[in-house]
C-alpha cells in the first residue's frame, strides 16, 4: 500500500488529539501494520504529517521495540523468555523453536514467512512458557509436537517455509493467523467469587452493555453524576482506603484532591494500562472480560476531578485488549454512557485508545506521558507531579486499570464496605496473578489481608510435591521473600514491613529446582534492557549487573563479584530521575543477601549446585 493510500487514516487519528505530535505511535502503527514494516521514506511521511523534523520520528522509531526498520517475515513469533516463562520452560522451548524453524532470534526464515523474536514479559505469565504468534497469546508451550523432536522430512528440510505449512511445522497452536478477537480465550484459573473485581470474569454475557446494564452497571456513574457533587466522590473514594493497585499503592482520593480546581487549562484523565512488569496479568482480564466497569470507574474519576478527555494507554502488545475495550467504548457511545451530555446530566467525556509499542519504562507515570506526547518514553522529574503538570503540561491524574474498576464497587456497596474487604490501611480486595512453579498459575481476587500462604495454596500449592523455595510478592521488582517469610499479609503496608513490597500484585513462585544465580540472571537482564538510558547510575549499572551475573552463570565468576554487584546496586538506588533503577537493585541486593551459600557455591564449582536442575533448564 503506498503512503498516500494511508493520509485519510492519518487525519482521523489526528483529530483525536489536542497536540499533532501526539499522534505519533499510532500514526507509526498504521504505517506498520499496513506496510510491514517503518521505512525511511515513511518515518519522513510521518514526520510531514505531524509537523516534525523526520529525526524525532527516528528517535521514536527506535527507542520502542516493536516497530520494525526493515522487511521482516509475514508473521512473526515473539517468545517471551522473561522470569516466569523461564521457570516454566521456556528456555527449552527456544531451543526446540530455533531447532525446527532452522533460524535464532532475529533472523527470518527463507523466503521470509516467519520472524523469531525473543521478549521480555508479555503479562501472560499464567500461561507461560507463552509466545505471541502475530497479534495472538499462545500458550502454554508445552506438550504438542514442540515435545516430539525434531520433524522428519517436513517442509523445513529443504530450507523453505510455504505458507500454510507453518502451522504443522511450529505447534498445532499455531494454526490459524487472524485477529486476537478471533482467537479462543485462554483458561487459567481465575476465582470468580471475588465481590469486587472478578465475578464477571467467566460470564461471557456480563462482558458487554446489555449484561452489565442487567447487572447494576453504569448505577454508580450515574448516582454520582446526579446526586454527588466532586467532593463527595473523592470523599467517598478516600474513606474506601482505595489505593493505586499498579504498583505504588498511592491512596487514590488523596491523588483526585491535588488536581486544582480552579485552573484555565483542561484536565486529563490518564489510565495506565501499560501493564508490563513481569509476573502481571490483571489488567488484561479486566479490559477483555469486564470493559464496562473501567469504563465506569473512568466516568466517575473523570467528574471528580473536572475532566473531559481521558486516554487509555495499552501496552502496545495487547492487540485483544485494546479490540475488546474499543468495542466497550463503542457501545458506551452508542447508548450515551460517553461523548456530550452523558445521559442527559450535562457531563461530556471523551476516551481514546492509545496503544504502546513495546517499552516497559512507558508503565511509569511520567514516562507515559511523555510518551503519549509522542517522544520517546523517558520519565521526568518530579516535581512538578502530574497532577499539577502532567499530560501537555496540563493537570492530569493517571490511574491504574484495576483501581478505577474498583471504583463503581464503592459508590454501589459503600466506602465502609469495600474498607472492611481489606486491611486498616488499605481498603478492598485485588486481583493477585500467581505464577511461577503453582499446580494453578492464574488470577485470584482475594481480600489485601490475604497471606502469601494461603494465595500459594489457593492455587493448588506447589507443583509435583516440590518444596517452596522463594516467592517474589509484587513483580519482579519486588524483594524476593524466603519460604520462611511467606506469613505476610499481601497489602501494601504489611509486605513494606517484611521488607519487600506489593507492587503490582504478580506474585511469581519459585520450587526447590530453582536456580536463583539463573533467576537473577534473568532478572538483570530484563532490567538491562529496559531501562531507557537517561541517567548513567541506572544505564550503566544495570548492564554492569547483567554483565557480572552473566560472567558467573558462565563459569568464570569471582566471590569478590558478589560485593561488587551489592556495591554497584547501592549507587544504584535514589540516585535516579525515576525509580526503576531502585526496582532493578533490589532484586540483585535480596538475592545475593538470601541466598549467598548459592551464588558462593556457584562460583567455586562454576555451575548450579541444585540437585534437580535450573530455570535455563527445566525439564
Ligand atoms: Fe531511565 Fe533508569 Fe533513569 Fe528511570 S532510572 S529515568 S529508567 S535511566
Amino acid at each position: 500500500m503506498k503512503l498516500s493510500d494511508l493520509e485519510g487514516e492519518a487525519g482521523e487519528i489526528l483529530e483525536r488529539y489536542e497536540h499533532p505530535k501526539a499522534g505519533m505511535l499510532p500514526l507509526l502503527w498504521l504505517v506498520q501494520e499496513n506496510r510491514g514494516y517503518v521505512s525511511q521514506e515513511a518515518e519522513a511521511w510521518v514526520g510531514r504529517i505531524l509537523g516534525v523534523a523526520r529525526s524525532q520520528v527516528r528517535e521514536a522509531v527506535s527507542f520502542y521495540n516493536m516497530f520494525h526498520t526493515r522487511p521482516v517475515g509475514r508473521r512473526e513469533l515473539r517468545l517471551c523468555t522473561s522470569l516466569p516463562c523461564m521457570l516454566r520452560g521456556a528456555g527449552k522451548v527456544l531451543e526446540r523453536i530455533e531447532e525446527r524453524l532452522k533460524i535464532r532470534p532475529g533472523e527470518t526464515t527463507p523466503g521470509q514467512e516467519v520472524t523469531l523474536t525473543e521478549v521480555e514479559c508479555l503479562c501472560a505469565c499464567e500461561m507461560s512458557p507463552m509466545a505471541q504468534l502475530d497479534q495472538r497469546f499462545i500458550g502454554p508451550l508445552e506438550g504438542g509436537p514442540l515435545e516430539g523432536g525434531p520433524l522428519e522430512g517436513g517442509p523445513l528440510e529443504g530450507g523453505t517455509l510455504e505458507g500454510g505449512t507453518l502451522d504443522a511445522v511450529i505447534l498445532d497452536a499455531l494454526t490459524e493467523p487472524g485477529s486476537p478477537e478471533s482467537a479462543p480465550e485462554p483458561e487459567p484459573y481465575i476465582s470468580t467469587d471475588g465481590p469486587v473485581l472478578s465475578r464477571r470474569f467467566r460470564d461471557p454475557d456480563g462482558t458487554w452493555m446489555d449484561g452489565y446494564l442487567a447487572d447494576d452497571g453504569y448505577v454508580a456513574a450515574k448516582q454520582a453524576l446526579t446526586s454527588m457533587t466532586p467532593e463527595q466522590v473523592i470523599d467517598e473514594v478516600l474513606s474506601a482506603n482505595l489505593r493505586g493497585l499498579g504498583g505504588a499503592g498511592f491512596p487514590t482520593g488523596r491523588k483526585w484532591a491535588f488536581v486544582p480546581k480552579e485552573t484555565s487549562k483542561p484536565k486529563y484523565l490518564v489510565v495506565n494500562a501499560d501493564e508490563g512488569e513481569p509476573g502481571t496479568f490483571k489488567d488484561r482480564y479486566i479490559m477483555e472480560r469486564d470493559p464496562h466497569a473501567l469504563l465506569e470507574g473512568m466516568i466517575i474519576a473523570a467528574y471528580a476531578i473536572g475532566s473531559h478527555k481521558a486516554y487509555v494507554y495499552i501496552r502496545g502488545e495487547y492487540f485483544r485488549s485494546a479490540q475488546r475495550l474499543q468495542r466497550a467504548i463503542d457501545e458506551a457511545q452508542a447508548q450515551g454512557w460517553l461523548g456530550k451530555n452523558i445521559q442527559g446530566t450535562g457531563f461530556d467525556l471523551d476516551v481514546v485508545i492509545h496503544r504502546g509499542a513495546g517499552a516497559y519504562i512507558c508503565g511509569e507515570e511520567t514516562a507515559l506521558l511523555t510518551s503519549l506526547e509522542g517522544g520517546k518514553g523517558f520519565p521526568r522529574l518530579k516535581p512538578p507531579f502530574p497532577a499539577i503538570s502532567g499530560l501537555f503540561g496540563c493537570p492530569t491524574i493517571v490511574n491504574n486499570v484495576e483501581t478505577l474498576a474498583c471504583v463503581p464497587f464503592i459508590l454501589n456497596q459503600g466506602a465502609e464496605r469495600f474498607a472492611e474487604l481489606g486491611t486498616e490501611s488499605q481498603g478492598g480486595t485485588r486481583l493477585f496473578c500467581v505464577c511461577g512453579h503453582v499446580v494453578r498459575p492464574g488470577v485470584y481476587e482475594a481480600s489485601v489481608g490475604v497471606t502469601l500462604r494461603e494465595l500459594i495454596e489457593g492455587a493448588g500449592g506447589i507443583r509435583d510435591g516440590n518444596e517452596l523455595k522463594a516467592v517474589i510478592p509484587g513483580g519482579i521488582s519486588a524483594k524476593i521473600l524466603t519460604a520462611g517469610e511467606i506469613d505476610v499479609a499481601m497489602d501494601f503496608d504489611s509486605l513494606t514491613a517484611a521488607g519487600s513490597m506489593a507492587g503490582s500484585g504478580g506474585v511469581i513462585v519459585m520450587d526447590e529446582t530453582t536456580c536463583m544465580v539463573e533467576a537473577l540472571e534473568s532478572a538483570a537482564r530484563f532490567f538491562a534492557d529496559e531501562s531507557c538510558g537517561q541517567c548513567s547510575p541506572c544505564r550503566e549499572g544495570t548492564g554492569w549487573v547483567h554483565r557480572i551475573v552473566r560472567r558467573i552463570i558462565d563459569g568464570r565468576g569471582r566471590l569478590q563479584d558478589l560485593d561488587d554487584l551489592l556495591a554497584i546496586a547501592g549507587d544504584m538506588e535514589g540516585n535516579t530521575i525515576c525509580v526503576f533503577a531502585d526496582a532493578a537493585a533490589w532484586p540483585v541486593q535480596s538475592y545475593i543477601t538470601k541466598f549467598r551459600h548459592e551464588f558462593e557455591e556457584y562460583i567455586r564449582s562454576g555451575r548450579s549446585g541444585k540437585k534437580k536442575g535450573a530455570v535455563a533448564c527445566q525439564t
